[in-house]
C-alpha cells in the first residue's frame, strides 16, 4: 500500500471519538487524555507498527487499562530496602490509610472546637517529640535536602559576611544522580570552609578554621560510601565542646533517620544519640530508614529549630497535608515494611525462598540485601535469592505485576526480603509464565 493510501485508511479522530467504548471512557478520563491516546495509536499505525484494523481495538484497550496515574506499582525483588528508583520507602498500611483519609477536606489548620485557625502539623510534631524525647522542638519540611537548605540559610543569618560552614573533607558527598550536598549549600550564598583530609579530620582542624565569619559547624553522614583503613573523624560530643566555646550552632545531617540505635546496623548513627551528644539540629529524611513519606525532619533545641521555623524560606519548603498525615501514622504505628525487611527472620526468608525455588524449578543462592538510599553503606544483610537466567529480568519487569529483580553477573536474582509474603504466589506464577515463554 502506498503511503497516502495507508494514511487515508487510518480511522479519523472524529470517527474514533464517536466509538461507544470511547464515549463511555469519557465518564472517567478527560478529553485531552483520550485524544492523546487516540493520536498515539494513529501514529503507531502510520509508522506501520500496528495494522490499520487494530487501531480501534488498541484504543479501546489502552483506554480501559489507563490507571489514575502513570506510576505503576512494582514488586521490589532486589533486596534493596530503600530503593531510590522505586520510590524509596513503601508506606505502612496505617500511613496509606492516613493519606486516603487526608485526601479530602481535613482540619489541618482549624481547631474544630473553636472553629478558629490553628497551627498545621501539631499532631506530627507531638508524635515526633514522643518518639525522640531528647528533642526540644521539631520542624518538618519537604525532604532532607530542603531541611539542610533551610538550616544552612537560617544559620547564615546569624553570622557576619557570607557566613562560613565548617565541614570535614571526608564528608563532602554526592548523594546520587550528580546531586552534591556541597552545591546545594553554596547556592545559599554560604561558603564552605573545608577542613581535614579525605580520610582524617581532627578537632584541631575545626578549631583552626573558626573565625568571626563562621556561621555553623556541620557534620554530614557519609551515606553512600565508606572510608576504611587509616581514618579518623570527630565525634559530635567533641564538636559540641568546640561549638560552645565559640557560641556556634552545631548541625548534624544524618540522612537515614533511625530514632534510636538499631542492633541490625551497629554503625548507623541515630537521632537520639546525636541529640544527646549535643547537636543543636539533627536532620534526617522521612523516606529512608524511618520508612515514611518523603519529608525532611529537623529535630533539636528550641532556639535553633525556631530560627529555622521563622525563616521566610520555611514557607516555601513546607509539607502538604498528605505528608503530615502519613508521617504521623508512620511514627505512631508499629507495622512498617522497611523495619520488617531490615529485621526479617533469616530462617523464614530462607523457607520462603526455598518454596519459591521449588515452585518454579530454580536454585537458591546466598544473596545479601542492602539498606540502600545512602543508609548503612557497604553493610550486607545476609539472606537468599533464587537464581534465574539473566533474560528473565526484562519480561518480569514488563509483566503484571511488574517485578524488579536484581541483575548481577549475568544472572537474574529474585530476593523476597522486600516483598510482602502475600505476594509470593503471584511472583511464582509470573516466573513460571516467563520461563514457559522463554523455553
Ligand atoms: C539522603 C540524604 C540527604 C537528602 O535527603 P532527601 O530526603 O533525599 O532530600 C541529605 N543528607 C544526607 C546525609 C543524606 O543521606
Amino acid at each position: 500500500m502506498v503511503e497516502s493510501d495507508l494514511r487515508r485508511s487510518i480511522p479519523r479522530t472524529d470517527h474514533l471519538l464517536a466509538l461507544p467504548e470511547v464515549v463511555a471512557a469519557g465518564e472517567r478520563l478527560n478529553q485531552a487524555t483520550i485524544k492523546a491516546i487516540i493520536s498515539e495509536v494513529q501514529n503507531a499505525a502510520r509508522a506501520g507498527e500496528i495494522p490499520v484494523a487494530e487501531v480501534a481495538p488498541a484504543i479501546t484497550s489502552k483506554l480501559g487499562s489507563r490507571s489514575a496515574s502513570s506510576l505503576a506499582p512494582v514488586l521490589n525483588a532486589t533486596g534493596i530496602l530503600v530503593h531510590t528508583n522505586l520510590g524509596r520507602a513503601p508506606l505502612s498500611p496505617a500511613a496509606s490509610q492516613a493519606i486516603t483519609e487526608a485526601a479530602g477536606y481535613v482540619d489541618v489548620e482549624m481547631d474544630l472546637g473553636t472553629g478558629k485557625r490553628s497551627k498545621r502539623g501539631t499532631g506530627v510534631k507531638a508524635a515526633l517529640l514522643q518518639a525522640s524525647p531528647a528533642a526540644e522542638d521539631v520542624l518538618v519540611v519537604n525532604n532532607g535536602a530542603a531541611a539542610l537548605l533551610l538550616a544552612v540559610t537560617a544559620m547564615r543569618g546569624r553570622s557576619t559576611g557570607s557566613g562560613e560552614i565548617i565541614i570535614s573533607r571526608g564528608e563532602l558527598i554526592e548523594i546520587g544522580a550528580g546531586f552534591r550536598l556541597t552545591d546545594l549549600m553554596t547556592t545559599t550564598g554560604a561558603r564552605l570552609r573545608e577542613v581535614g583530609t579525605t580520610n582524617r579530620t581532627h578537632l584541631a582542624d575545626y578549631a583552626d578554621a573558626i573565625s568571626d565569619v563562621t556561621s555553623c559547624l556541620l557534620k554530614v553522614h557519609t551515606s553512600n560510601f565508606r572510608v576504611e583503613g587509616f581514618t579518623s573523624s570527630v565525634e559530635v560530643t567533641d564538636l559540641r565542646g568546640l561549638a560552645d566555646e565559640h557560641n556556634l550552632p552545631l548541625i548534624v545531617d544524618l540522612g537515614s533517620g533511625l530514632f534510636t540505635p538499631d542492633p541490625a546496623l551497629p554503625d548507623e548513627p541515630d537521632i537520639d544519640t546525636a541529640l544527646r551528644a549535643g547537636a543543636d539540629l539533627v536532620i534526617v529524611s522521612g523516606d529512608k530508614l524511618l520508612g515514611g513519606p518523603q519529608a525532611g525532619l529537623i529535630l533539636g533545641r528550641t532556639e535553633a529549630v525556631q530560627t529555622l521555623a521563622k525563616h521566610p524560606l520555611a514557607r516555601a519548603l513546607r509539607t502538604d497535608k498528605l505528608t503530615l498525615a502519613a508521617l504521623e501514622a508512620t511514627i505512631t504505628h508499629t507495622a512498617n515494611p522497611i523495619h520488617d525487611a531490615l529485621h526479617m527472620d533469616p530462617n523464614h526468608l530462607r523457607q520462603r525462598t526455598e518454596e519459591l525455588a521449588e515452585a518454579v524449578g530454580a536454585t537458591v543462592v546466598e544473596h545479601d540485601g542492602r539498606v540502600g538510599g545512602g543508609g548503612a553503606p557497604g553493610v550486607p544483610l545476609p539472606g537468599w535469592a533464587i537464581e534465574l537466567p539473566e533474560d528473565c529480568a526484562e519480561p518480569l519487569r514488563l509483566g503484571a505485576p511488574a517485578i524488579v529483580a536484581r541483575v548481577h553477573q549475568g544472572r537474574c536474582l529474585v530476593d523476597l526480603r522486600c516483598v510482602s509474603e502475600s505476594e509470593d504466589n503471584r511472583i511464582a506464577a509470573a516466573i513460571k509464565r516467563v520461563r514457559a515463554d522463554n523455553a
